[in-house]
């Protein structure tokens, strides 16, 4: 079983109302048994939403608002659909978004809202990497 970003599949769940299709993760997906997730929407949050990034362990959306506490409850809320949708044994990894405050893998926006790119994990990916679970993004199917 795979852990996927919901708007990696198409699910307008993404910041500004919109979606992050990959035909690559898709068509990877098409015999495969998986989960979809959005931390941000399972954390209470809206789509569209102001944009959120990652500082000093703290998530602030770009009018200044303190949403860590929702992160931190989507990320909890994703983790226990996971568990309930098939044995964690199984899970091969799981794909998620890029970059993003929840689900970047390794890199995500650095709290400026500047574009500038620094070494990090989102929320949820931080969580599923305590748990050992392997790491792709939607970067790593074209
Ligand atoms: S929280 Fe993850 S799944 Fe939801 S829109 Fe952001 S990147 Fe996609």
């Amino acid at each position: 079983m795979y852990i996927v970003s919901a708007c990696l599949v198409g699910e307008n769940v993404k910041y500004n109302g919109g979606n992050n299709y990959n035909q690559g993760v898709v068509d990877f997906l098409k015999d495969k048994d998986y989960v979809l997730i959005c931390p941000e929407m399972a954390g209470g949050l809206e789509a569209p939403r102001d944009p959120a990034e990652r500082i000093e362990g703290r998530i602030v959306d770009r009018a200044g608002r303190d949403l860590t506490e929702a992160f931190n409850l989507g990320a909890r809320r994703c983790w226990e659909k996971v568990l309930c949708a098939g044995d964690p044994e199984k899970i091969e990894g799981a794909i998620l978004r890029f970059g993003s405050p929840s689900c970047g893998v390794g890199k995500i926006y650095d709290g400026t809202f500047s574009g500038v790119i620094v070494d990090g994990d989102g929320v949820f990916a931080e969580l599923l990497r305590s748990k050992g679970i392997p790491l792709m993004t939607d970067k790593d199917f074209g």
